[in-house]
């Protein structure tokens, strides 16, 4: 039986940790759990009993998982809960974009040319013309779309402009339910680098500053600012490891402080599935 706070109301399950990219600032961990169909079913059951209303689907890259994705989104979206789909946009099955049993799509967005997206998310180039393509077919079907933005030192001055692009793709028909900015956290298997913190890192207030004037501005859409992605007053993160439910957020190091210091293992509460 899952114990949900009652303000956690978003469940992002990390189905796998294989990725077909390799961003500079990836938050997410190897080493966990590829999540059988089976137990994915399961679990999502359990995810609605508790009373969570949205369900994330993410991994690593949840479009590489051996399992039959749709079928999952299929049943949680019968159980009631808003199904979104949190992926890269590489492996994008034929159709993908008129899916009923995935009502939100999720795609990163984090430089306002090819170049500097591209050099943060896909070096050998050609991913940011590839998730524009995933969102003009989005846009086409009418589906639901969040994007998402991790600001760091490399593209900060960039936000304005993609603002500006956003604001246009709506004027043109997409349907974007908010933009999520992210500030880099030192962690996980891209972030936790050596001196990729002080490459990429910004202070909290740095952060703010750098946000604040584009939140005020007009939009049709919401702006969410989030300094931490590891943390969420709405959110709970859950993956299996070594067959034992985890929840929490799957970097080793979740727990780093704002300081800088004080690297831990955090002791993740197990969960019991009946
Ligand atoms: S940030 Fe996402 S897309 Fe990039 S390597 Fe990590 S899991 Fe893959």
């Amino acid at each position: 039986m899952i114990l949900r706070q009652p303000e956690k109301t978003i469940a992002t399950v990390f189905l796998l940790p294989d990725c077909d990219l390799s961003c500079r600032f990836c938050a997410s961990d190897l080493g966990f759990d590829c999540m059988e169909e089976t137990q994915a079913l399961r679990f999502i059951e359990e995810l609605a009993s508790a009373g969570y209303k949205s369900l994330v689907l993410g991994g690593g890259e949840p479009l590489l998982w051996p399992g039959d994705l749709f079928r999952v989104a299929a049943r949680a979206s019968q159980l009631g809960m808003i199904v979104q789909l949190n992926t890269n946009g590489v492996a994008w099955p034929d159709g993908l974009e008129k899916q009923n049993g995935i009502h939100r799509v999720i795609l990163p967005l984090d430089g306002a040319t090819p170049a500097s997206h591209d050099w943060l998310r896909a070096p050998r180039g050609g991913h940011r013309a590839l998730v524009e393509e995933r969102l003009n077919r989005l846009t086409a079907s009418g589906k639901e779309v969040t994007v998402g933005t991790v600001v760091c030192k490399t593209n900060q001055e960039e936000l304005s402009a993609l603002y500006k692009e956003l604001k246009t793709r709506c004027a043109k028909g997409l349907r974007l339910h908010a933009w999520h900015l992210y500030r880099f956290r030192p962690v996980g298997r891209g972030g936790a680098r050596p001196n990729r913190g002080p490459e990429f890192g910004l202070g909290m207030e740095e952060f703010r500053n750098m946000c604040a004037p584009i939140q005020s501005l007009e939009h049709p859409f919401q702006i969410f600012r989030r300094p931490d992605m590891t943390r969420s007053r709405e959110v709970d993160f859950f993956w299996f490891q070594k067959g034992v439910l985890k929840t929490g957020f799957n970097s080793a190091i979740a727990s780093e402080s704002e300081s800088g210091g004080g690297l831990s293992n955090p002791e993740l509460p197990e969960l019991l599935i009946p």
